[in-house]
């Protein structure tokens, strides 16, 4: 037992800091967790989960379309943008009450306020003084804007989750995941979408025939989709905003939605008066076992600006717990780790992209197959399915799979499990398929490209 009121405090109550919280409390510590909005952070209230509920609400009108060709009459649909918002809010709300009982049924104390670091052993919780043996810094992120004139006009994904209207028509600036899903969120829902990124093509990192195959498919859908352009001002407008673009013309939107990137929300938490080292962009730099430049100060999860997502955090929350507190130092493993784009198709994706693979000096096999899915065979819709495996020749080692169609998130979890195993393309191979879905492609595909 030390000096100190607790062994671990905690600064945020999101994904990653509940779960260090809990773990380490389970493993006998006296933990306090600070939050100073609403406990599950990002992922909770303004990311994964609202967001996947919206891109349920939006997959409905695709869907109602599609039964006729399987001999329903459905009406014209109509959505309620406020019906769906109040039923996201109260599921939201309910997730909230869980995280407190969890965190309270482990024995973590919650302190509702905003945390700062007075040295590195004491917080100051909005003027409650407390001390711990180790602090960890779990803060999250926040969503960035660009310096152009009229941004403060613009909202970004934590305001969209709150708006009292649907918007009629919204321009979305950006290219990352978050532009791209509520693009197909809002398309869905019946709203006019132009999505504008300043690169050549969106979805930067991912594999090529991904990022193709998808602009492709929402263009097909009615996206207006402009790369290479940037928007230059906002202006109010007679019936809104109006967006200029580099080109000179001008948008007239109800919303524009800035979803240009996010950075690690590490200011004014009085990290560098006791000297913990921050990255250009903010992150809290730290060792492969989550120490800051400061002993017994530990980060994780978005502030540390590795790779921003939910069960990356998590991973990382439970190694800290075993290796402070259990006795068993844990690293976590970065490679190999699977995501999901929730567009409309979504995208599923895990390993190398081609290019990686190539620019790591790996002779690759290329496997992908194009198809229509057997549910479009009867709907109508023009849409296609795309996957690719990205193989090392060699070794036969499967290096990457890549996914754009109906559940590839699903599809993928799966897959990312064998190629974690180290599969071999024989071993795929030699699986037997389900049939008729459209997975049991990943193992039929004979012929390389
Ligand atoms: P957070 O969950 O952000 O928690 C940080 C907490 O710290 C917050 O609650 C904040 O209020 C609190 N805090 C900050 N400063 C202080 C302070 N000084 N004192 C007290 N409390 C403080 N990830 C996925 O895996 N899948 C997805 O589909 C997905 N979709 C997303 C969609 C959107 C729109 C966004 C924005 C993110 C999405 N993410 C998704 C990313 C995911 O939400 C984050 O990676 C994850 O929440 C990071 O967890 P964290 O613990 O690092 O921080």
């Amino acid at each position: 037992m030390t000096n100190y009121d607790f062994d671990l405090f905690v600064i945020g109550a999101g994904s990653g800091g509940v779960r260090a919280s809990r773990m380490a409390a389970g493993f006998g510590a006296r933990v306090a967790v600070a939050e100073s909005s609403r406990l599950g952070g990002t992922c909770v209230n303004l990311g994964c989960v609202p967001k996947k509920l919206m891109v349920y609400a939006s997959a409905f009108s695709a869907a109602a379309e599609d039964a006729r060709g399987f001999g329903w009459t459905v009406p014209r649909p109509t959505f309620d943008w406020a019906t769906l918002i109040a039923n996201k809010d109260r599921e939201i709300a309910r997730l909230n009450c869980i995280y407190r009982e969890l965190l309270e049924g482990a024995g973590v104390r919650i302190m509702e306020g905003r945390a700062r670091l007075r040295d590195r052993h004491t917080v100051d919780v909005d003027g409650t003084v407390v001390t711990a043996e180790r602090i960890l810094i779990s803060t999250g992120g926040h969503p960035f804007k660009s310096e152009i004139p009229g941004n403060e006009l613009s909202i970004t994904s934590d305001q969209i989750f709150h708006l009292e209207r649907q918007p009629e028509h919204i321009v979305i600036a950006g290219g990352g995941y978050i532009a791209v899903e509520f693009a197909g969120i809002l398309n869905g829902m019946g709203s006019e979408v132009q999505l504008v990124y300043r690169g050549p093509l969106f979805l930067r990192g991912f594999d090529d025939d991904v990022r193709s195959t998808l602009a492709e498919e929402m263009r097909t859908q009615g996206i207006d989709l402009r790369f290479e352009t940037l928007i230059n001002r906002i202006d109010r407008s007679e019936n809104g905003l109006a967006a200029t673009i580099n080109h000179g013309e001008v948008l007239e939107v109800d919303q524009v939605l800035s979803a240009m990137g996010r950075l690690p929300n590490t200011a004014g938490l009085g990290l560098e008066e006791i000297g913990v080292e921050l990255s250009d962009r903010g992150a809290v730099v730290v060792n492969e076992y989550l120490e800051s430049s400061v002993p017994g100060i530990y980060a994780l999860g978005d502030c540390i600006d590795r790779i921003a997502l939910t069960p990356v955090a998590l991973a990382e929350g439970m190694a800290l717990a075993e290796t402070l507190f259990n006795d068993n130092p844990t690293v976590v493993d970065y490679t190999t780790i699977p995501s999901a784009v929730f567009s409309q198709p979504p995208i599923g994706t895990v390993g190398l992209t081609e290019t990686e693979a190539r620019d790591q000096g790996f002779d690759v096999v290329i496997f992908r197959s194009t198809f229509k899915p057997m549910i479009h065979t009867l709907s109508g819709r023009d849409e296609r399915t795309m996957m690719k495996m990205v193989v090392d020749k060699p070794s036969d080692r499967v290096l990457g799979i890549h996914m754009v169609g109906s559940d590839a998130g699903e599809i993928v979890q799966g897959m990312a499990i064998a190629l974690k195993a180290g599969a071999t393309k024989a071993t795929f191979d030699a699986t037997i398929g389900i049939h008729p879905t459209a997975a049991e492609e990943f193992v039929t595909m004979r012929t390389p490209i």
